[in-house]
Parts: structure tokens; sequence; C-alpha cells
């Protein structure tokens, strides 16, 4: 019996929520003392492939197939589940991403496993039960879910695991997939990336604006603010509503629900409902004229004052940094 770790990349270059999928998998075969394998799919690099060994890993089962090049849910998922058979896993880690989230159910029915999707904490194992606790109601409650299927498929929620370096040597498998047609029911022909800036759901850090913004005119100080961070951008509810900014922006019970290690408020009243998808962030930080508004509750460290005054001066004081 076996741990095995999915993980993902865009490009070939492996995503930092893979690497904390690598830790998690690792602390997880080593509280039940059993061997861990990694599993990449599609075009990535030897000297990229070995980088897997920094985390602890020592094998990693390389499946590269034309018809993988890009991600297909159903494909995927037939992948991840027939290596998972071929290295007798008993646990499969994978991250909570957009790609996990879709790929995680698909996993676990094929191997009969039970899920734990949005997990945020190791295991507490006792024999074959796992309790692994995920933040539910929009981060308002915890909630302690308990794995009874001998097979257990784990969905990583992005920023809880810090990746922590165990160097070790990597043995590289080739794999030949058992893949249907049928797998292919649906394909991606083309990705067009949008922006090359930081993705949202991965990020470290993130510069939000609200309608204290007064238009989208002035988003070139969020802007600027989050590329001397090395940020992504995102913004509250009525700024997408408004079309001031993209929907993938929108954060909050409706959008997106993030946990950064560093959220940057500007000019956002802090409604609850805007709450519900950034309270989890390890440090909130709050700009807002209004000494009143309710997201200073909630904040490590607030300022009270303008935007306009303040998010420029910063800017230019971390550039001087
Ligand atoms: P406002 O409430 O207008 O706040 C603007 C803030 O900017 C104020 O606090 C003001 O003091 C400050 N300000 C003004 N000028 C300046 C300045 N020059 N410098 C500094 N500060 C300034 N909202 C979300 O964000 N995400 C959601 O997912 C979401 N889902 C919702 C779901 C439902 C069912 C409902 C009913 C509402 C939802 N909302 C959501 C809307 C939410 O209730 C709030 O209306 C919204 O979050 C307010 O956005 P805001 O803070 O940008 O704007």
């Amino acid at each position: 019996m076996s741990v095995l770790v999915y993980i993902e990349n865009i490009d070939g270059h492996f995503k930092k929520s893979g690497l904390e999928t690598l830790s998690y998998a690792k602390a997880v075969a080593d509280q039940t003392g059993q061997p861990v394998a990694a599993l990449s799919i599609g075009n990535v690099d030897r000297d990229t492939l070995e980088t897997i060994g920094t985390y602890g890993i020592p094998k990693v089962i390389r499946v590269d197939k034309e018809q993988l090049k890009q991600f297909v849910n159903q494909a995927y998922a037939t992948v991840i589940a027939d290596v998972a058979k071929h290295v007798g896993a008993q646990t499969v880690v994978l991250s909570n991403s957009f790609s996990g989230k879709a790929l995680a159910p698909r996993v676990a029915a094929k191997l009969h496993a039970a899920l734990a999707d949005g997990a945020s904490s190791l295991p507490a194992i006792e024999g074959d039960v796992w309790q692994i606790r995920k933040t539910v109601f929009s981060s308002k409650a915890i909630a302690v879910e308990e794995l009874t299927a001998r097979t257990k498929v784990i969905a990583l929620m992005p920023n809880t695991v810090e990746p922590s370096e165990a160097p070790t040597a990597v043995q590289i498998e080739d794999y030949e997939p058992n893949i249907e047609d049928t797998d292919f029911s649906t394909i991606v022909k083309d990705i067009v990336r949008a922006t090359d800036k930081v993705a949202l759901p991965d990020a470290e850090i993130v510069v939000s604006a609200g309608r204290g913004l007064k238009g989208p005119e002035n988003w070139k100080i969020v802007e600027e603010l989050a590329e001397v961070l090395g940020a992504a951008t995102a913004c509250s509810k009525p700024v997408s509503d408004a079309g001031w900014r993209p929907h993938a922006e929108h954060v909050g019970q409706t959008g997106l629900a993030i946990s950064p290690k560093l959220y940057i408020a500007i000019g956002i009243s802090g409604a609850i409902q805007h709450l519900a998808g950034v309270s989890s962030s390890k440090t909130i930080v709050v700009i807002n004229k209004d000494p009143e508004a309710p997201f200073f509750k909630v904040a490590d460290y607030g300022i009270v004052g303008d935007a306009f005054e303040i998010v420029p001066k910063l800017t230019e004081a971390l550039k001087a940094y």
C-alpha cells in the first residue's frame, strides 16, 4: 500500500499548490509508514521532474502522451486512478485547484474511495478511519470529515501547507496508462492565457479593491501595488458587477473563496458576503477612510485614510525597500 500524489503543471512547470501537495503527501506517508510516489501527466522535462525529490518524494511516475497534452477531466481522472492501482495506492493526494476540484470526485468514484475535498489539515488516523478538517459555510465553520473507506482521495486546499524540503534522489518511471477513446468525449482544443499575472486562487498575496476606488480608471494604483508585491488582484462583487474588473477577480460568498498569506483590502466595506470568501486569509490589512467600516473588526492591521493618498505611498515605500 502506498500514497500517490498527483502534481499539476502549467506548460511543464509545477504549480506552487502542487509543491504543497508533495509535502502533504510526504507527511501522510510518514504518518502511515507507507511509501510515496508522485504522478506527473504531460510534457515535463527530466530536470523539473527531479525537483520532486527536493520534497522527499523518491519516485515519479511519468505519463507523457500527446493525447494528454491538454487537460481533459475524464482522461486525467482515468490516468490517476489507473496509476493509483498500478502503485497500489491506498491514498491519493491532489490539489483542490480548479482542475483538482473536477478530478477528485471522479478519481474517488473510479477507486470506490472516500473523498475529502478542500482538506485543510493532516488526517487524525485511527486504523482505517481518518478524520480531516475543512472549512465550510463560506469559511464560517470547520467541519471534521470522517473517511471510513479503505481507499482515500484527499484534495488539499491551496495555501494550507508550506512546501518543506527533505531532499532525496528520484527514480523516474515511464508508464503507459489504460485510456479509452470515451475518456476524450470533451477535449480542450486550445488554451489562450488572458493574463500573465499571478493566478488568484494560488496567490500568496492578494491586493483587492472595492467601490471606494470610485471607478475602473483608478485601478492603476491597485495594480502597481500588486506588481511590487508579486500579488494577484481581486475585487468586491459590485466592482465586477459594474464591469470595472473581470468577474474572475470577484471574491466572496458568490465569488472565489481564497486563503492567501496576506490579503490587502482597499476601499472595501467588509460586508459579511465579502468576508465569507477571504476571512481565512492568514493576515488581513484594511485601508478604508471610514474608521467604522466593518472590515476593521477582522483586520490584523488597519489604516484609516484615503486610499488615493495611502496606496501610492505604500507602493513607493515598498519599491524603496
Ligand atoms: P461599499 O459597501 O460601497 O464600500 C466601499 C468602501 O470604500 C466603504 O467602506 C468606504 O468607506 C470606502 N471608501 C470610499 N472611498 C474611499 C477612499 N477614498 N479611500 C478609502 N476607502 C474608501 N460582495 C462581495 O464582495 N462578494 C460577494 O461574493 C458577495 N456576494 C453577495 C451575495 C449576496 C446574496 C448579497 C445580497 C450580497 C453580496 N455581496 C457580495 C455584496 C455585499 O453585500 C456588499 O454590498 C459588497 O461587498 C460591498 O462592496 P464594497 O465594499 O466594494 O462597496
